[in-house]
């Protein structure tokens, strides 16, 4: 279910929209203030916020700001009231991804929530998911393909290739995979990693002895290659 927040002071608004929201099918959480909703946002998990500009204790921008200094990426939507064109402005700079002016439609309302929510089920599938030379990998479900035949990968081959990922085109050293990979729990040598590198290299490279993606860096470690 899809859990949003609503920070707003004014009760008839903080009402009107939780009645409404919930109608359309969402999970609502209310606060009443910038200190109430700060809490709340960062203490526990949701798929958007709503957050007035306008509110006693904490801003909403300040809330927007340290909700992103703590790096929570929940999408949020500021409600900014007529006039406050600077406010917008300020808002997207600070973190919100989208805003609605005070008075809004409803209809309106929806469809900025319901394209909020869509982009950021985008945007997490585009985390999740990648194809690196013939291979395919999900790693929410940890399973990959080439050419929609599954594959079998070891946990540490789902690891090392993610690691590598979130650091490509950047030279990564064995020692680094070493402490990140395997930590202190097992004794490995860098021949395991060079052997784990192997492994990949057979699934993702055509030619694994003249690999393009999973590059050797020299006396270092390994690169992977990527636009
Ligand atoms: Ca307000």
């Amino acid at each position: 279910m899809t859990r949003i927040l609503i920070i707003e002071d004014e009760p008839n608004m903080r009402m009107g929209l939780r009645d409404n929201l919930e109608f359309e099918g969402y999970e609502v959480d209310i606060a009443v203030d910038g200190e109430e909703g700060l809490t709340s946002a960062l203490g526990k998990k949701f798929d958007l916020i709503l957050l007035d500009v306008m509110l006693p204790k904490i801003s909403g921008f300040e809330v927007c700001k340290q909700v992103r200094a703590k790096g929570v990426t929940t999408p949020i939507i500021l409600i900014t009231a007529k006039g406050e064109e600077i406010d917008k402005v300020l808002g997207l700079e600070l973190g919100a991804d989208d805003y609605v002016t005070k008075p809004f439609s409803l209809r309106e309302l929806i469809a900025r929530i319901k394209a909020v929510l869509r982009r950021g089920g985008a945007e997490r599938e585009s985390e999740e998911n990648l194809v690196i030379g013939q291979l395919s990998v999900n790693f929410r479900t940890y399973s990959a393909s080439i050419n929609d035949a599954e594959v079998q990968m070891s946990h540490k081959e789902y690891e090392i290739l993610k690691f590598l990922w979130h650091n490509k085109n950047s030279t990564v050293s064995r020692d680094t995979l070493l402490n990140e990979i395997w930590g202190y729990e097992e004794n490995p040598t860098t021949r395991t990693v060079d052997n784990f590198i192997m492994r990949l290299r057979q699934k993702i490279e055509t030619d694994p002895n003249h690999p393009k993606f999973i590059l050797t860096v020299h006396g270092i470690g390994y690169k992977l290659v990527m636009a």
